[in-house]
């Protein structure tokens, strides 16, 4: 695959959202973090609107997110991209993975695939998603396929992949089935990405492109060395690795936020009806944010103006995750 960004940058971050709704409390901790990390390595900080899958997409959502940031002194270093302007990229991606023999059609239904997951005797706990049961793997068998798979029970990546010195050494073993990377937050983590997910999906059934093959593209493409973004899509990592290493584009640096839990301890989001940042009092909405992030209190909250507060978070969080270099 092509990277359309010039030589070999130190630093290039983003900041992902999908316009599904406003910015609320939890999005803006992944969002001010992307940016302080970026800053604190004298960095470029890109924007990319997540906006392929479009029935759950908002309209106005991705300008108010952005009137949001900026209300915040988050301001991207280049006009935003979106996602709903790069299918061809995608495609380009999905024939490559195809000609390779890492994707394959599927014609399988979600009721096809809850059936052949029962008849292997797996029951499907509370939220849990199983495995694709692989039904399509070794062809149709008539049927009309609907969805694109990634391979990955066929994936065979012996090499150990190392990036420079500090980064994550991405090992994918047949023996023990195992990923294994890297967070700069988490520390070490692994999965076995055949058995916690199976061949997961690249486009849709729908035709929409899925998520995973999207940001790895994209990621690629605006030449990303760091992904800063919120713990519940940790484990979304794996795959996207395997898919930078059956697409031949680097592995970026990974560090995901901490999240924020409502009253009802479940993290933040859109679908669970977070409230939306009030607009009037960003510093307040950042120093929640800065403290869910483990970074000091403004000493005079009243006094301080936003660029004074975020170059205080900058000189915390390049103490506490030391550059990447
Ligand atoms: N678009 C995703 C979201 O809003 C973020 C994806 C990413 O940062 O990789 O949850």
């Amino acid at each position: 695959m092509t990277v359309g960004v010039g030589a070999a940058p130190r630093y290039i971050g983003r900041f992902a959202p999908s316009p599904t709704g406003p910015l609320h409390a939890g999005s803006l901790v992944a969002a001010l973090a992307s940016w302080l990390d970026a800053r604190a390595n004298g960095g470029q900080w890109l924007m990319r609107i997540e906006d392929v899958d479009t029935p759950r997409c908002v309209s106005g959502a991705a300008e108010f997110i952005l009137q949001q940031l900026a209300a915040c002194g988050l301001l991207p270093d280049a006009p935003p991209q979106w996602q709903s302007a790069r299918g061809a990229l995608y495609q380009r991606a999905l024939d490559q993975l195809v000609s390779q023999g890492h994707a394959y059609p599927c014609a399988c239904s979600r009721k096809d695939i809850e059936d052949a997951q029962a008849a292997l005797g797996h029951a499907r706990e509370r939220h849990a998603a199983l495995p694709y049961p692989g039904t399509c793997r070794h062809g149709l068998q008539g049927r009309t396929g609907r969805s694109w798979r990634f391979n990955v029970t066929d994936f065979k990546q012996k090499r150990a992949l190392a990036l420079d010195s500090k980064a994550l050494i991405a090992i994918y073993s047949v023996a023990i089935n195992l990923l294994q990377w890297h967070d700069r937050r988490l520390g070490p983590q692994q999965q076995d990405v055949a058995s916690a997910v199976g061949d997961f999906v690249l486009r849709r059934a729908d035709g929409f492109w899925a998520y995973q093959l999207a940001v790895v593209v994209d990621d690629a493409n605006q030449g990303i060395t760091d992904v800063v973004r919120g713990e519940d899509l940790a484990d979304n990592t794996p795959r996207q690795i395997l898919l930078q290493q059956a697409l031949g584009v680097p592995t970026p640096r990974y560090l995901h936020t901490p999240l924020v839990c409502g009253d009802n301890g479940e993290k933040l989001s859109k679908q669970n009806g977070a409230q939306a940042l009030d607009l009037t009092e960003p510093l307040h909405a950042l120093s929640d944010a800065a403290r869910v992030l483990g970074l000091p209190p403004l000493a005079h909250p009243h006094n301080n103006c936003i660029s004074d507060a975020l170059a205080l978070w900058v000189a915390a969080w390049r103490r506490n995750y030391n550059g990447p270099s």
